[in-house]
């Protein structure tokens, strides 16, 4: 039996991973086999709830258009209990039957900048499992648990494995690899770092399926309709997507046959991820904030904004992706779908959040693309618009939560608002624009979109 040692348990793994696994078991293929754990001792009620359960619990999925599912999903075999040594995770690394390490540690696990550099100097928590690594111990990081389990791995002679990111990150394998390789650097461990360049793999991914915190509710409803009470109960949208490189250096279960889809370069997948999905849903998070909804489904389901979301998409995004591997206006639709779900409740405040970096990653590129081929760009204009109408009202403390943005810096942003002319301001800032700051074509298009998005907020605000 071959094992995939997963690090961190949160409910996206258990929604989605685990899920592909269980397939694969529902086909009789049990041939590999899930055991996790956390590097920190969180989530204390969940471990405790799958551990009494031998790692089992139920998944509800919830379709767009209403449709409950209930699942038992046990292809996670093992649970780790945390202990401050890593004990368990490193035991479980260094066997030979484990052949994938994968991990869900969150964006904001990877500590590394813009330019792909571990950041030491902003992360204590970086600072301290190097210090410890130095001394041959593991720490909570995940390259600090990497560095100790690849340690053990290379010491007992187990054999390459496959160090499989599955966060929502761009260029997820390559960028946790190379903050792997520097953090090992750091260390000062020439011959661990020579062992993993010869003996692991990080392939990129791209994964997709919205998986809400679970509440109270979900395990009422999981009560009300199998008669069980879990504690590790979760729910998560019917959709769901893994778009995996084929690069594991020492096997892996068979995916394909249950839908993962195993290609040599995910680049166009995550592209089309990040701008038909990601900046859609900020798109409809800071319209829908302007006009006093709560809820992103809100949003979605209003025909005005809908239709700008789908503009954007159709006249702006799709032209300067084409030609693509995937049918772009099927995955436009398919994302408005999953987005009018009322199930998911998912908040604008959640994602309305981080323009300051969401706009450079995520539509800045659509309106370089446009510019590069001569095209005009009025519908993705819309999307920077919104945000400043958003910002303006977030100026005058007008936004019903709190905004949160790590790459705002709020006098700055204050200052734009209160320019002579805000729409400049906003153009000229090199957070958002880099290179493009001040151009004449972005000004122009803004200009007209920021007057269009006005008009759209006077007419639709209830
Ligand atoms: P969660 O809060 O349920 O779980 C987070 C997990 O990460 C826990 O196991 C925790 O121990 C671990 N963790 C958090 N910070 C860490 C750190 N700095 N170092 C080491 N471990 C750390 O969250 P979730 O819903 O499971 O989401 C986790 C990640 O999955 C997201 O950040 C995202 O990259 C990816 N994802 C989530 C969704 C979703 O809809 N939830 C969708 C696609 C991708």
């Amino acid at each position: 039996m071959n094992v995939i040692l997963h690090i961190g348990l949160g409910s996206f793994h258990r929604a989605h991973q685990a899920v592909y696994l269980q397939r694969l078991h529902d086909l009789g293929d049990t041939t590999w086999v899930l055991a996790g754990g956390n590097t920190r001792p969180d989530m204390a009620e969940t471990i405790a709830a799958l551990q009494a359960s031998g790692g089992a619990y139920t998944l509800e999925t919830i379709s767009p258009q209403g449709e409950h599912v209930y699942e038992r999903i046990s292809s996670i075999r093992q649970v780790i209990p945390y202990s401050a040594d890593l004990s368990g995770l490193i035991a479980q690394g260094a066997a030979p039957a484990t052949k994938v390490i994968s991990f869900t540690v969150t964006e904001a696990g990877y500590y590394i900048d813009a330019q792909n550099r571990l950041d030491l100097d902003t992360y204590a928590d970086l600072r301290t499992d190097l210090a410890l690594a130095r001394e041959g111990k593991p720490g909570a990081t995940i390259y600090g648990a990497l560095t100790a389990i690849l340690r053990a791995r290379m010491a007992s002679g187990a054999g390459p494995v496959t160090l499989l990111n599955c966060d929502n990150l761009r260029h997820n394998g390559d960028r946790s690899r190379s903050g792997l390789l520097q953090f090992i650097e750091h260390v000062g461990d020439s011959a661990l770092l020579a062992w993993v360049q010869a003996h692991t793999t990080s392939p990129n991914a791209m994964v997709d399926r919205i998986t809400p915190r679970p509440t109270a509710a979900v395990r009422e409803r999981v009560l009300a309709a199998t008669g069980v009470d879990d504690a590790a109960a979760l729910m998560g949208e019917s959709f769901i997507q893994w778009v995996i490189e084929d690069q594991f250096i020492a096997g892996r279960p068979a995916w394909e046959r249950v839908g993962g889809e195993m290609v040599a370069s995910v680049q166009a997948y995550e592209e089309a991820k990040i701008r038909l999905l990601n900046a859609t849903h900020s798109c409809i998070a800071w319209a829908g904030t302007l006009v006093g909804y709560t809820f992103i489904h809100e949003g979605t389901l209003d025909p005005v904004i809908r239709q700008m979301a789908h503009d954007y998409v159709t006249d702006d995004a799709i032209p300067v992706l084409t030609p693509s591997p995937l049918d772009l206006p099927k995955y436009r639709d398919v994302v408005l779908d999953r987005f009018g779900n009322p199930a998911i409740a998912d908040t604008n405040q959640r994602v309305a959040m981080d323009a300051f970096s969401k706009i450079p990653g995520m539509i800045a590129p659509t309106i370089r693309d446009n510019l590069a081929r001569g095209r005009r760009f009025d519908s993705v204009a819309m999307l920077p618009a919104l945000f400043l109408a958003y910002l303006q009202v977030w100026h005058r403390g007008g936004i019903a939560y709190t905004y949160q943005d790590q790459a705002m810096d709020p006098a700055v942003a204050h200052a734009i608002c209160a320019a002579d002319d805000p729409v400049a301001a906003y153009a000229a800032d090199p957070v958002l624009w880099g290179d493009l700051a001040g151009d004449a074509r972005l000004v122009d298009a803004l200009r007209a979109a920021f007057t269009r998005v006005n008009a759209f907020v006077a007419a639709h605000r209830h």
